[in-house]
């Protein structure tokens, strides 16, 4: 069976080595007899798949004792409440910087819960085509709040600020995309449904500092201390979820061989999909330059009347996944981790010939 090449934004594609591993250890995980979903979430088999799945993020992120990594359930979405509730209290300043939609409901978020939302720096005016430019910031609130890669607009930091408190990165579209110090971050989060795996758990890594300035009076299923005390076992953990993604970093280790060899080809995929639309007169892609995200490469078909021919012509040569986010329209292809070079080839090959068939 010959699979379609997945472009989808998220869930996205996942490896296909996984899946087929997957399937393998499905009705015997680790010769326990029973499938990995019905085993009791404190038997030592998922004691030991939580303990080594933390300590396979730690040791790809490069972080050392300093640092807690907890993996939670309600997406990146419930981070953006759980940052402000932990970090902060009622009235209390917090800050944010807007590169759009995620970045905006972030800090949307701090606001209905009665944050002084200060917005640091925002790209809204140029309709979020870039990153601003924020080297050293300095602030007076509780926390700087960043995106990472905003997966809609195509964009990314290829470095973070520098910053007089703590700062909290969403890392959902890039996480393992790429090298990046993460001792540079107090707290980044990240679900698993983009590049590391499937919906339903959610990684947070966080400076154990920090637990120092944590609000205690909150719920203890909103509480990043209570999670980080019980292991991330507090409560029942997304274990077939845990499981999944901790096949996939086996993978990102194993089979790709670490986060340098990833990065590198993963910049080698987005060059070749960017120069494909550069070079073309069919195609543009809005983000500017130096602010390119190298996950999510959003572009447009400049005759309109194009557009949804070409994302329907695609479908039929089992390419999925390229219609843009309602929000902005236009295509999007997202090329996260277990998307190939081979995968892009494809795709800008049918660029290519379908731009070929349509100029005159
Ligand atoms: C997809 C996405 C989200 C939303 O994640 P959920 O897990 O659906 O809540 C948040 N932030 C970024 C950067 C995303 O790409």
């Amino acid at each position: 069976m010959s699979r379609p090449v997945n472009f989808y934004p998220g869930p996205g594609a996942l490896p296909l080595p996984v899946l087929e591993r997957v399937r393998e250890e499905l009705l015997d995980y680790e010769d326990t007899g029973l499938c990995v979903m019905e085993l009791s979430h404190r038997s030592p088999h998922i004691i030991r798949l939580i303990d080594d799945t933390v300590a396979r993020i730690k040791r790809l992120l490069g972080v050392g004792e300093d640092f807690d990594v907890l993996l939670l359930q309600g997406g990146a979405s419930l981070q953006f409440c759980m940052i402000p509730m932990n970090l902060s209290a009622p009235g209390q300043k917090v800050a944010y910087v807007d590169t759009g939609y995620w970045a905006t409901k972030a800090m949307e978020e701090a606001g209905k819960m009665h944050r002084e939302v200060q917005v640091v720096a925002s790209s809204r005016e140029e309709n979020y085509t870039f990153i601003p430019r924020l080297d050293e910031v300095e602030v007076d609130a509780k926390y700087l709040h960043i995106c990472s890669n905003n997966t809609i607009y195509g964009t990314a930091w290829d470095r973070y600020p520098r910053v007089n408190v703590p700062l909290a990165v969403d890392m959902s579209s890039d996480i393992m995309s790429r090298v990046v110090d993460c001792n540079t971050v107090d707290l980044a989060y990240a679900h698993a449904q983009k590049t590391l795996g499937p919906a339903g758990v959610t990684v947070v890594l966080l400076k154990r500092g920090l637990y120092d300035r944590m609000e205690t009076d909150i719920p203890n299923i909103l509480s990043y201390a209570m999670h980080a005390k019980h292991n991330s076992n507090y409560h029942t953990p997304p274990c077939f979820a845990i499981y999944v993604m901790n096949r996939v970093l086996q993978w990102i280790e194993n089979d790709i061989g670490g986060l340098a060899a990833l990065e590198k080809i993963n910049a080698e995929k987005a060059s070749l999909l960017y120069e494909c639309i550069d070079a073309s007169k069919l195609f543009s892609a809005p983000a500017q330059a130096g602010s390119r995200s190298r996950m999510n490469v959003v572009f447009t078909v400049d005759r309109k009347d194009l557009e949804e021919d070409f994302i329907g012509s695609a479908e039929r040569a089992g390419i999925v996944g390229l219609r843009g986010h309602r929000r902005v329209g236009g295509c999007r292809a997202s090329i996260y981790n277990a998307v190939s070079l081979e995968d892009v080839e494809t795709l800008v090959g049918f660029m290519r010939a379908y731009e070929k068939r349509h100029s005159s």
